[in-house]
């Protein structure tokens, strides 16, 4: 199927083509499949204001109503007032410990279906193929669930539950595949893709197309004369969207003209680097799966030079579960202060996450030079790294400037993440809030129009997810829920 698609040379470009097959991607593509949300008949949310406007249009879909009237005044954990109101009618009342059920009911209508592909690097499930599958969420497992699909009734047709209320990465994984083939969306699939360019193109009358701004110097390409007809016909925009295919007969280029595009590729795809001299030699590395290995090929073990761990976030607090569970000697810096509020530790009840509240406990109570009860782990508060060696040493600096060296067998810096974004001009820093600088979730994502998740910068572009500033699985539907609205809106003005 895969190669039957990219081989195909459409006389149309697509409509709508999504990069990223994490949550985001599967979403969207459940909405733009044609299924569309109704409120049920019986239904009445707890929010008395939001059923009152429910009440106002009820033989209105959802995606065909003003959303920002539907949001306006809606609070919560999202700064994102489509997030908050998609949110709010799948899990009405969660917040307040509720499980009332969604006040929404699913049709499919083909007719309303706006053909799209969505692009990945590996099978649907996105970030969650990384994160080691024993582990917890931090989120309760109810709201990784996607619409119409309770995440709970999949777990129990499994025979499985939740623990704390939450739900582990590997079963997490599962249900998103069993949602994608449940919901007969595996034909807009393509795994094994990894997209390198996405230009807009302008059409030359009479030569051609040219990449708009791509500030790489390119020179014209060649348009099928079929697109560049239609192109000039519809007087839209038009993308080219590129990259390699791999499959088991080897890796090709691949192209594919698209109306407009969405950016679904998350932000876990660049480990951050400290920047420090002697990062790049072979024992430091800035992954979680890294240390799986490692402990798995015995290449360290209890005898073995301590391994050390950077970072205070929770894939660090995970590696240092995973290591202490496989006995293996670890050394652990931080920057912070061990009562920093801003620690997420801090942040977390402690009857929920027992796991995380002891690696706090140890990160207090085991700093040197007063080494408390837990055997093979020493805390190093304040300090920051200096620098790594060739023979396996680290340097570190204290909060007073005083320096410290350490064997170690291994490094591994934990200490966040950025979305990679190489495949856009200027590594989609044009497309930013703040366009100086690099895009990061939390502290300049895409800047969108928070009604239509289009890009404010370029329009036929949208973003959602983490890139748009919605960083947890809940959230992420709300971006699309916005953008399958405005296409389904744009589709209706051109139909097919
Ligand atoms: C350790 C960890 C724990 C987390 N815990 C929680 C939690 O408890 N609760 C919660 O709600 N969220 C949690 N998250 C966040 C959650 O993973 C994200 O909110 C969610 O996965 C975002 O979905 P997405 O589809 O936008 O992006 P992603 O899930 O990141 O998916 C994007 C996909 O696009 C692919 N891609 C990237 N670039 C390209 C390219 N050029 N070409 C083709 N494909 C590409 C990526 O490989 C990836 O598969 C956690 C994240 C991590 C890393």
């Amino acid at each position: 199927m895969l190669h039957t698609q990219l081989e195909h040379r459409p006389a149309k470009p697509l409509p709508v083509v999504i990069i990223g097959n994490g949550p985001s991607g599967i979403c969207l593509s459940y909405l733009l499949s044609g299924n569309v949300p109704y409120v049920r008949r019986d239904s009445v949310h707890p929010n008395p204001i939001l059923q009152r406007k429910l009440e106002e249009l009820p033989e209105v879909s959802i995606l065909d109503q003003d959303l920002e009237y539907l949001s306006e005044g809606l609070e919560g954990r999202s700064s994102s007032p489509v997030a908050l109101l998609f949110d709010s009618l799948l899990r009405p009342d969660t917040d307040f410990g509720g499980t009332a059920e969604s006040v929404l009911t699913w049709w499919h209508q083909p007719e309303r279906a706006v053909p799209h592909l969505v692009l990945g690097k590996t099978l649907p499930g996105g970030a969650w193929h990384s994160i080691e599958g024993s582990m917890f969420t931090l989120s309760q497992g109810e709201w990784m669930g996607l619409p119409d699909v309770p995440f709970k009734d999949w777990l129990s047709k499994k025979k499985r539950g939740f623990r704390n209320n939450r739900a582990t990465a590997g079963d997490i994984v599962q249900y998103y595949q069993y949602y994608v083939a449940k919901k007969e969306l595996r034909k807009n699939f393509l795994c094994g893709l990894l997209v390198t360019c996405v230009k807009k193109l302008s059409v030359e009358p009479g030569s051609g197309c040219r990449a708009q701004d791509s500030g790489d110097g390119s020179s014209p390409c060649t348009l099928p004369e079929t697109l560049q007809a239609h192109h000039q016909e519809e007087n839209g925009t038009l993308f080219k969207v590129e990259g390699l295919v791999t499959t088991v007969g080897g890796t090709q280029p691949f192209s594919i003209y698209a109306e407009n595009v969405v950016l679904a590729t998350g932000t876990y795809d660049s480990p951050s680097w400290l920047g420090v001299p002697g990062e790049h030699l072979p024992f430091v590395h800035h992954t979680l799966s890294a240390l799986e290995e490692a402990v798995k090929s015995k290449e360290m073990g209890m005898m073995s030079d301590p391994i050390l761990i950077v970072g205070a976030g929770l894939t660090a607090a995970d590696a240092i579960l995973f290591a202490h569970h496989c006995n293996v000697p670890v050394i652990h810096a931080f920057r912070r202060r061990v009562n920093d509020p801003g620690l997420i530790f801090n942040q977390l009840p402690k009857t929920m996450y027992p796991e995380y509240h002891k690696v706090h406990q140890m990160m207090k109570e085991q700093a040197i030079p007063c080494p408390g009860p837990y055997e093979c782990y020493t805390s190093l508060p304040e300090h920051h790294v200096v620098s790594f060696t060739e023979d396996r040493k680290c340097i570190f600096s204290d909060k007073n400037g005083h320096r410290k060296m350490h064997n170690i067998s291994m490094a591994f810096v934990l200490i966040g993440s950025n979305p990679n974004l190489s495949y856009l001009p200027n590594n989609g820093m044009d497309l930013a809030v703040d366009g100086g600088q690099l895009v990061s979730s939390k502290r300049n994502p895409i800047d969108t129009d928070p009604f239509t998740y289009e890009c404010v910068h370029e329009k036929g572009l949208y973003a959602m997810g983490p890139l748009a500033g919605d960083n947890f699985v809940r959230f992420v539907q709300g971006g699309a829920l916005a953008i399958a609205s405005s296409l389904m809106k744009k589709a209706d003005k051109h139909p097919p």
